[in-house]
């Protein structure tokens, strides 16, 4: 119920404009790195001194006027230059209806084309994030095309679509990010229950670590975590193969602690005004990140 409420709220288009023009609010601030560049480079600088790398979301999704789309893709062009700048540990993660996707096609894809183009100069990976059903085809289909001239892209396999393992073992050559999947979506498409989600997620982080290339495992899931060490262990699989992967503030304490033990860890660190689709999800995900916003109501 709590879950579909706030997925409902994710995509209001009203809500969403109000809240850019307000600034981080609702507990927003604990979740968001920074507003803009500057904020978030010292977010990064400080995860780095932790020995943890860092993944940027410039915050935006759903974009359906080219301004924006344009203004969006300047935008993490500036975040690209600013990591090349101050010689940080990070790459780009993005999404591709924040770069068009819902205009058109090929304006989309050239607006990619530019930011995998710039990020290569620097050797910079970049991270096409996957979002809701209707956009994967087009996502993968954009991702196939740059693919051809470029190798410093990659994805993200979300473990609730049935069609998941086909995905993985198309996508077995790239550096993929596996997580549980963040969408509300159809059952004809995609699980509904968390077991048969949890189940799947194991299944495809096993398959990738041992047939694919590097895999991000995304997940807060303590479970999940120990049940990866264990394997990992049990098969001889190197730590450069694969990083843990967290979003920022959240779980701080397990981040730093598995970054010491010596696994490679990364932080997904979203940053700007955009940012109340991605906290709808994040209170779907975990009504208890309500605490957040109670925290915000009551600490005055
Ligand atoms: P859950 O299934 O939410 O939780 C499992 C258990 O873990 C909980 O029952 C609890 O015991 C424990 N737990 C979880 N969170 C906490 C917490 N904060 N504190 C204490 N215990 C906790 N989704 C997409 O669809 N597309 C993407 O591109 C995408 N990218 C992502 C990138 C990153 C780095 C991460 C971390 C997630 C991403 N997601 C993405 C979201 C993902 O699909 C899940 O919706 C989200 O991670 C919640 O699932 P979970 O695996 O973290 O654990």
């Amino acid at each position: 119920m709590l879950k579909d409420l706030f997925i409902g709220l994710s995509q209001n288009q009203f809500l969403n404009s109000a809240a850019k023009k307000y600034g981080l609010k609702l507990g927003a601030q604990s979740v968001v790195a920074g507003t803009n560049i500057e904020e978030t480079i010292k977010s990064i600088k400080e995860l780095n001194s932790h020995g943890i790398s860092c993944t940027v979301d410039n915050l935006g999704e759903f974009v359906f006027k080219e301004e924006e789309a344009i203004e969006a893709m300047n935008n993490i062009l500036a975040v690209i230059e600013a990591i090349h700048e101050h010689k940080v540990d990070a790459h780009i993660s993005l999404k591709p209806t924040q770069l068009g996707l819902d205009i058109d096609y090929d304006f989309c894809l050239g607006n990619l084309r530019e930011i995998v183009d710039r990020a290569k100069q620097y050797d910079i990976f970049v991270n096409f994030d996957m979002e809701d059903h209707g956009h994967l085809d087009p996502s993968f289909q954009i991702l196939d095309e740059l693919s051809k001239e470029y190798d410093n892209v990659g994805t993200v396999i979300q473990a609730y679509f049935f069609r998941a393992k086909e995905d993985i073992q198309k996508y077995q050559n790239y550096r993929l990010r596996i997580v549980k999947g963040a969408y509300k979506e159809p059952a004809e498409l995609a699980y509904q229950d968390k077991k048969e989600i949890d189940r799947n997620y194991i299944k495809l982080i096993e398959w990738h670590l041992l047939n694919g290339k590097f895999t991000s495992i995304a997940t807060h899931d303590h479970h999940v975590i120990n049940h990866v060490k264990e394997f990992v262990k049990r098969n001889d699989i190197p730590n450069d193969k694969f990083e843990f992967q967290m979003l920022y503030g959240f779980r701080k304490e397990m981040q730093l602690e598995l970054a010491k033990e010596g696994y490679n860890f990364c932080t997904y660190v979203p940053f700007g005004n955009d940012w109340y689709g991605y906290f709808m999800r994040r209170l779907a995900e975990r009504p208890q990140n309500l605490n957040l916003v109670a925290k915000q109501v009551f600490n005055k």
